[in-house]
């Protein structure tokens, strides 16, 4: 039985008991798939498990919870979407006995914009795609009578090549087999390239990059940790922290704060940076911070059920850092 036929059966026997559950079903082209609210079972045939399952679910977690008449929520989760979950519940944000999960193992998902990029460049146009296959380590695309076929690791997500956590953890259920884990580098190639850089010419490239940013929040909306809602530092009137000016300066100080606010929270799903309608590299942030939770804590958000996250603890003197010792 193929995983997705697992992971519907699965689902199949779990639903008298739920009053959803979240999975992903073909989108609007070929190349998009989005997600999928499943109530009764002939929902259940819509689902679709492939690398175009992009989207991390567990974003809807925090405000359906707390909808009145919703008692249990399921979700069909991957590696990176569970530990949005496990740190949710680590910060109390969820009520875990009301979800149940669904995982999967996952070799990797699709960038859109590097897809885009790529069939553009044989001189053809997305819009005139018809069909993607994914047949191991190759995606082929049909697209105005050629095929185009590329090699995955170079279509899909940076966060794919550096995945650590690709089988989901903590689940009730999972489909299929667990896959290897078989990170493609240790750092993701866009952050090595920036370190390489010096103080000045990092501090030119934010202020440039940070020009084109129209506040518009996505990055903030799509990311299943954020969870302030409409108290939000950004958005709030009174008090009014942050001013709504889209000036290099401003746009650099809601991305530091939206970072900070993620210490140690961040799962690395790179929702925040495909949702960015102007393609900004806000994942250096995140992963800036990422490393240095990791550095500094030896904490990796999401990973350990059982650990406790650094910003929920607190010790006088901190493993890590000396304030007393030099
Ligand atoms: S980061 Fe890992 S679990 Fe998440 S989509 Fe990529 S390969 Fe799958
Ligand atoms: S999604 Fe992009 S453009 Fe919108 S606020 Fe975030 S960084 Fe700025
Ligand atoms: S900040 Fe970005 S990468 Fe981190 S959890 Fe939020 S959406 Fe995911």
């Amino acid at each position: 039985m193929s995983t997705l036929e697992q992971l519907k059966e699965q689902i199949r026997k779990a639903l008298p008991d739920l009053d959803v559950v979240i999975g992903w079903e073909q989108g609007y082209d070929a190349m998009h798939a989005t997600p999928l609210f499943i109530r009764t079972e002939e929902d259940i045939d819509r689902l679709i498990w492939s690398p175009l399952c992009v989207h991390s679910l567990g974003t809807y977690l925090t405000g359906l919870t707390k909808t009145p008449n919703v008692r249990k929520v399921g979700l069909v989760v991957k590696g990176c979407d569970s530990r949005a979950i496990v740190q949710l519940t680590q910060e109390r944000m969820i009520p875990r006995e009301n979800i149940v999960l669904f995982g999967v193992g996952c070799t990797g998902c699709l960038s859109h914009a590097r897809l885009e990029y790529k069939v553009e460049q044989g001189g053809h146009y997305v819009e005139d795609m018809h069909s993607i296959t994914f047949n191991g380590d190759k995606v082929e695309v049909a697209v105005n009578g050629d095929v185009e076929s590329f090699d995955f690791d170079t279509v899909c997500l940076e966060k794919c090549l550096t995945c650590r956590f690709p089988n989901a953890i903590a689940t009730e259920h999972f489909a299929g087999e667990q896959v290897p884990v078989a990170p493609k580098c240790e750092k993701a190639p866009s952050l090595e390239a920036f370190e390489k850089l010096s103080l000045e010419e990092r501090f030119a490239f934010w202020q440039d990059q940070m020009r084109r940013c129209v506040r518009c929040y996505a990055c903030r909306n799509t990311c299943p940790m954020c969870v302030c809602r409409d108290h939000c530092i950004s958005t709030s009137r009174n008090p009014h922290w942050v001013s709504q000016e889209t000036s290099s300066a401003e746009n650099f100080m809601f991305q530091m704060i939206h970072t900070m606010h993620l210490a140690g929270r961040c799962i690395e799903c790179g929702e925040c940076q495909r949702a960015c309608p102007v393609d900004l590299p806000i994942m250096l942030f995140r992963r800036t911070m990422v490393h240095a939770m990791k550095d500094t804590f030896g904490y990796i958000s999401g990973a350990d059920p059982e650990a406790t996250p650094p910003l929920l603890t607190f010790k006088v003197e901190e493993d890590n850092i000396k304030e007393r010792g030099w």
